[in-house]
């Protein structure tokens, strides 16, 4: 398990069904693309990424297809013959070949984190500087059925203290008839449970301000990204008239964007996708600017399954600035168990799993079901 360099890289491309459609502003999936990337050592050990994205490129312009392409016509020709621990040289070898792709590099990061923490024998949190915590709370994304099925959900994942925070995807429906659906759902779970709402960038200014004060005195208690990433200064503005939490999430990619936010006061709350950031090496650099200005960060998800869910959980686990829960309920909503034994999530948290690597086991028949032929 010793000699650390790099022999091998495989890329496979599974779709993985849903329990349920998942519903974002401009897009909905009934199953999951995800691409594995598995890096295997002269010494034996195996290392697996997730290259996934939110239902298509809609989010940040990447796919599955285009990661693949990425990774293997061009990342893999630097990454065979180094060694795994060779985080930070590669990736920067990476960049001089590949321009942003930040989802595609973090199957990479990830397949060699795990990789290296299985040569060693040590859990992934370990290479990370060992875990904080050992679980961490989960909000549950409710769908987009009428509210009256939504608070049934909401209030059988209360009962089964699954969850007890709940995000609502808006942005697909006109703002009024958006705006009136949530705010039932808010009243009738006021008291019980947290409702957040995420707009994935979709309403423009005047429209945020018209709508969002109706959220947060409805009792919703935070927004998610409402206005396009790139309008920093309208959610600043957003920011400044709302006595909720704001969350950034399209606006914050790199260390340069958490900048941005914090000179401009643009949100109280960064969503920090490790997929998003290219992996858990530049998460941390992304965390680090948003804890010096005293930014909280949430774990939040781009729907990863099983092997991208368990690097952001030991992300967020080594992490102290990951101080706002989580939402890494991805394998929750995948019709079928990828791993030979589940990630444990109980009282409303996910937890930490023992074991080498990213401490998790694919199973390979169902791996193999899934595969896109
Ligand atoms: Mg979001």
């Amino acid at each position: 398990m010793n000699d650390l360099t790099i022999a091998s890289v495989e890329t496979t491309i599974l779709d993985v069904p849903l329990i349920r459609p998942h519903k974002f502003a401009t897009t909905s999936m009934s199953a999951q693309p995800l691409l594995l990337v598995a890096i295997r050592t002269s010494g034996g050990a195996i290392g697996y990424g997730e290259g996934v994205v939110p239902g298509g490129p809609w989010w940040g312009g990447e796919s599955v297809e285009t990661m693949q392409v990425l990774i293997e016509r061009y990342m893999v020709p630097i990454l065979l013959g180094r060694r795994v621990d060779e985080i930070t040289g590669v990736l920067a070898d990476i960049d001089r070949v590949v321009a942003k792709a930040q989802f595609a590099k973090a199957a990479i990061d990830v397949a060699m984190h795990d990789a290296w923490a299985r040569s060693l024998g040590v859990p992934v949190h370990t290479l990370l500087g060992g875990a904080f915590r050992h679980s961490i709370d989960v909000t549950w994304a409710l769908g987009a059925a009428p509210a009256a099925e939504i608070v049934e959900e909401a209030q059988a994942k209360l009962v089964a203290r699954m969850n007890f925070s709940f995000k609502l995807k808006m942005g697909a429906l006109d703002p009024e008839t958006d705006t009136r659906r949530i705010i039932e759902i808010a009243q009738a779970l006021q008291g019980k449970a947290g409702v957040r709402v995420d707009i994935n960038a979709r309403w423009d200014r005047l429209t945020a301000f018209k709508y969002l004060p109706r959220l947060a005195t409805a009792g919703v208690e935070l927004v998610e990204q409402p206005t396009p990433g790139e309008q920093l200064e309208v959610l600043a503005e957003i920011n400044a008239l709302l006595p909720i939490p704001v969350m950034a999430d399209e606006s914050v990619l790199t260390p340069h964007d958490a900048l941005e936010v914090v000179r401009r006061r643009a949100a109280d709350v960064i969503a920090i996708k490790t997929t998003k950031c290219g992996g858990l090496k530049r998460s941390r650099d992304v965390v680090a600017v948003a804890k010096a200005a005293g930014i909280s960060c949430h774990g939040a998800t781009s729907i990863e399954g099983p092997i991208g869910t368990a690097a952001s959980l030991h992300f967020a686990c080594a992490e102290p600035g990951i101080d706002f829960g989580s939402e890494l309920f991805g394998p929750l909503l995948f019709d079928e168990e990828l791993l030979q034994e589940p990630l444990r999530y109980s009282e409303g948290q996910l937890h930490l799993p023992d074991g080498p690597g990213l401490g998790v086991e694919l199973n390979l028949d169902a791996v193999k079901t899934w595969t896109r032929n």
